[in-house]
Parts: C-alpha cells; sequence; structure tokens
C-alpha cells in the first residue's frame, strides 16, 4: 500500500510530497546506504497534546549507527529535533505519528566515505500511524530459516537500510508459510530479534531477552521495558541466550519496537504460547508502555518531548 504524507524534510527544508526525490544513482538508492530511525509521537487525549517518545536515545542511536560506517552527519541534535518538529506541526498530525530521520550517501562510489568525497544528506517521513490490530490481537509467528545479519559481516546494532534486505527475506518467506511475523536466529542458533522489533518472553515468571550481542538492534523499547518491568511490575529481567525450543515451551512471548509496541505472539512454529491468546503479564506491560509513552506515567515524563505546547512557547 503506497504511503504519502503532506510533506517531508529534505536535506534542510520542507518539501512537498511529490518533491521529495532522490537520483537514482546516489549510493543511498544504489547500495541502500544509509542509516536511520523509526521513532513514534504518542497523543494524550487527557492533555491535548502529541509527544516524541524518546526522540533524543534514538538520535544517540542514530549517531553511533552512522560512527560505525563513518558516515558524519552534516546536522546537530538541535537542528534534527527541530527539523522533527517542524515536520510534524507541518503536516498537521493529532493522532499517533511514525518518524524517520534517515541520514544517507548521496552520489559517490563504495569506497567514498569522507565528508570531501562524498556528500552526507538527510532527510525525514513522518506518517499518520495507528496502533495495529495485531498489538491488541497478537500474531502467529515461525522460526526463520534465514539468520540475522551477523556482527561479522553486516552488523544488526547498526539500523541501516541495507540491513533490511535480510529483514525482507525473513518476513516474505514468513508470510509465504502462512506466518505473520517470524524470529530470526543468529549465526550461533540462539533466538536473535524479529525483522524490525526485538524478542522478549516470560518463562516462570520472569521475563527473558536476548543479550545485545546476539545479533540484534540496540532497541529503545527493550531498553524501556527492561526499566519499566523492573522498577514497575517488580518482575526479574533476565539478558541471557534463548535457546530454539524454549519458544516452544515459554509461558508468555511478544515482539517489542518503537512501530510493533508490544505485539503479543500467539504462536510460533504453530505450538500455541501459553493458551494461545496474549498473556496476563504481556497485557500489563502492554498496558504500562502505553500509560508512559502518553505521558500518563509522571516519573517517566523526561521520556517525552511535547510538540505542539512547543510550537505555542516558540511562537
Ligand atoms: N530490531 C529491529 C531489526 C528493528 O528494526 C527495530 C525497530 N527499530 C527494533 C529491533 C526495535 O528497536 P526500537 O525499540 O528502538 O524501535
Amino acid at each position: 500500500m503506497a504511503k504519502s504524507a503532506p510533506f517531508v524534510w529534505l536535506d534542510g527544508k520542507l518539501v512537498s510530497w511529490e518533491q521529495a526525490t532522490m537520483h537514482v544513482a546516489t549510493e543511498c538508492v544504489l547500495r541502500g546506504e544509509n542509516v536511520f530511525e523509526g521513532i513514534r509521537a504518542y497523543w494524550s487525549e487527557a492533555e491535548q497534546e502529541l509527544f516524541l517518545f524518546r526522540h533524543a536515545d534514538h538520535i544517540a542511536r542514530l549517531r553511533q549507527g552512522a560512527k560505525i560506517m563513518r558516515m558524519t552527519i552534516p546536522y546537530s541534535d538541535t537542528e534534527i529535533e527541530a527539523a522533527s518538529l517542524e515536520l510534524i506541526r507541518a503536516c498537521g498530525y493529532s493522532g499517533q505519528v511514525h518518524y524517520r530521520p534517515v541520514a544517507y550517501f548521496d552520489m559517490g562510489n563504495l569506497t567514498d566515505y569522507l565528508p570531501s568525497e562524498i556528500r552526507t544528506g538527510m532527510f525525514i517521513l513522518a506518517f499518520s500511524m495507528p496502533t495495529t490490530k495485531a498489538v491488541h490481537e497478537g500474531v502467529a509467528s515461525c522460526v526463520s530459516t534465514w539468520r540475522r545479519n551477523s556482527d561479522l559481516a553486516s552488523p544488526s546494532r547498526i539500523k541501516a537500510g541495507s540491513n533490511y534486505h535480510n529483514s525482507r527475506l525473513a518476513y516474505i518467506d514468513a508470510r509465504l508459510n502462512g506466518f505473520q511475523i517470524p524470529i530470526l536466529l543468529n549465526e550461533a542458533g540462539k533466538v536473535a530479534e524479529g525483522p524490525g522489533a526485538c524478542f522478549m518472553m516470560v518463562r516462570h515468571g520472569k521475563l527473558i531477552t536476548p543479550p545485545v550481542t546476539a545479533d540484534i538492534l540496540e532497541s529503545i523499547t527493550r531498553e524501556t521495558l527492561i526499566e519499566l518491568a523492573r522498577a514497575e511490575l517488580g518482575l526479574e529481567v533476565i539478558e541471557r541466550d534463548i535457546d530454539r525450543t524454549e519458544l516452544y515451551i515459554c509461558d508468555e512471548a511478544f515482539f517489542c519496537g518503537s512501530g510493533h509496541e508490544v505485539t503479543p505472539i500467539n504462536s510460533v512454529d504453530r505450538y500455541e504460547v501459553g493458551d494461545g491468546k496474549p498473556g496476563p503479564l504481556t497485557r500489563r506491560i502492554q498496558k504500562l508502555y502505553f500509560d508512559v509513552v502518553s505521558g500518563a506515567v509522571p516519573q517517566y515524563r523526561h521520556w517525552l518531548r511535547p510538540v505542539l505546547g512547543g510550537a505555542a512557547r516558540a511562537s
């Protein structure tokens, strides 16, 4: 389904959706040479305000990926935040928003990476994106026959556009086989993550998730849920390797990410997870997450950046 938005922020200014084009010979188009973020802004009905969720942490991760790629992003954190706010306000969204700052390599050669050799540009996309049905109902998952990108080849730690070739292969395979979202194992055969989200499971009342060294993206949502589960729900959270067979006997499981939020997993390889419905702890974690992102939990307000109040103050 083709997406559209009123505006795109491209290399320093807002342009219309139709004007947001790029030459076919750029490294970005040819080889997927970019690093990006997917961030949500949440609408608070109580405050009639839109909040960016953990924007600064996402931009820190963007810079981390860019550093590994030896890419110099030509905008400061303040400029990227201002550009994101300008775009979201201009688009006039009031419900949930998903926005995507992307730093990209312009025209050049595979071997060019210095700012003097290749221009690095930036664009930001923003879409209206309500919570999906899958978050409410859960999904049928499977173990993918594809392996997650290894840190030794195409590090999953970098949120690079080109890494999503791996995700796409896994997605297509899963869909053709009647599943919704696959789980990828890493090259060591341990659970890594989903194609666009991290993985968590509940066993014996404990929350278990693969470590950041398991060929996963260092997910902001994963980090958020680990903190919330410990501090607010008193849960023991363990970061350790997960075997494939544990997927078949766990009590609850879910994907987590800015896009997927907290998406329950009802089955893996047609083994029911628990009773085949979103589990009670998963539901509590979901509720807490949605309360925090919409500003209802005072001690986590530092993760939020108001979009519309900021505009009122600035004018
Ligand atoms: N893993 C992958 C491969 C992803 O694309 C995402 C989504 N950005 C995540 C994990 C979750 O990361 P985050 O919680 O920071 O959105």
